[in-house]
């Protein structure tokens, strides 16, 4: 047996002890009786780059990125994949046997699994999307929506410039509405996506007037603490179809999972149970 017959992996970030991240690769790993283990890595910047060209020779197979250095990893890699190119920043990396990293981007993959998964009769094409927020996962959320078919995506976000930017770099289907539009801009969607970080637990509240939610719209919160926020709860009440964000961490996670540890792993109420606690 060689030293590195157990495949390790691992989430740098900083901070990182709040990820959920390792309870979930540690459940599937379980799961499936497989050998390996995932581990937070609390990195500061400076440290990055070392770190990620030391971590292959300690028997780790690829680790997950997440905040503060989800953009400048993209820097310190030998490839990139097109859609974490587009998306302008890797949740994943791969440590390839001959040497190279290479870098990934399976968060808009995780977002439209999860309303697929949530929303069955969901159909990308039957009516625009509104997207609140034009931050990075705003990013990954309106790429992922034009790959499956999605042809307009009204975009709203408190700095319109933020949004401008975004409209720049994924073309005509995107139309930026004004922030103080944005209740008008629910009402013609067909899906609706917060990408704010509006309704986090301890954060600044989610106040966009919803009084335009109507029954059918499939309405999705990237927030997934709490798990039922003032959006979702909203929608619900207003006869809409809701999909909570623990789903799109869930699924983001299932390529770089396979890829790793050689097995495709499943989510469902079992996994959620276990990344919940
Ligand atoms: P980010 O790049 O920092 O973007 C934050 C976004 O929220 C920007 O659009 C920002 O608007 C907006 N925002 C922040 N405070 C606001 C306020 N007080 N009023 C109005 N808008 C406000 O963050 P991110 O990476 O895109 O993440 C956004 C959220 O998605 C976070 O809550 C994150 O946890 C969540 N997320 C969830 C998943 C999942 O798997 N479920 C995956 C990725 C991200 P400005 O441009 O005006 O600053």
């Amino acid at each position: 047996m060689t030293q590195h017959d157990i495949p390790l992996a691992g989430v740098i970030g900083n901070p990182i002890a709040h990820s959920l991240s390792p309870r979930l690769h540690k459940h599937w790993l379980g799961r499936y009786g497989l050998k390996g283990d995932y581990v937070p890595l609390h990195v500061h910047e400076e440290d990055l780059e070392q770190v990620v060209r030391t971590l292959p020779r300690m028997g780790f197979v690829g680790v997950n990125i997440t905040i503060p250095h989800k953009v400048a990893i993209l820097d310190l890699v030998d490839h990139i994949s097109d859609r974490a190119i587009l998306i302008g920043a890797a949740n994943t990396l791969i440590f390839r046997k001959d040497g190279k990293i290479h870098a990934d981007n399976t968060d808009g993959y995780g977002f439209v699994s999860n309303l697929r998964q949530g929303a069955p009769d969901w159909r990308p094409d039957a009516g625009p999307a509104a997207v609140l927020g034009a931050g990075g996962a705003a990013r990954a959320v309106i790429s992922s929506l034009i790959e499956v078919g999605c042809t307009e995506i009204l975009l709203s976000n408190r700095t319109r410039q933020n949004a401008e930017a975004l409209k720049h770099d994924f073309g005509s289907k995107v139309h930026v509405v004004d922030w103080v539009q944005a209740g008008n801009m629910i009402e013609e969607a067909a899906t609706v996506v917060n990408t704010t970080s509006l309704g986090m637990t301890g954060g600044a509240e989610f106040r966009v007037p919803l009084d335009g939610l109507r029954p059918g719209t499939v309405v999705t919160d990237l927030v997934y603490n709490p798990l039922r926020t003032r959006l979702l709860l909203t929608a619900e009440a207003a006869g809409c179809t809701v999909v909570d964000g623990l789903g799109m961490l869930l699924h983001q996670a299932v390529p770089a999972f396979e890829r790793w540890f050689g097995t495709r792993p499943a989510v469902d109420e079992a996994t959620r149970a276990a990344v919940l606690g």
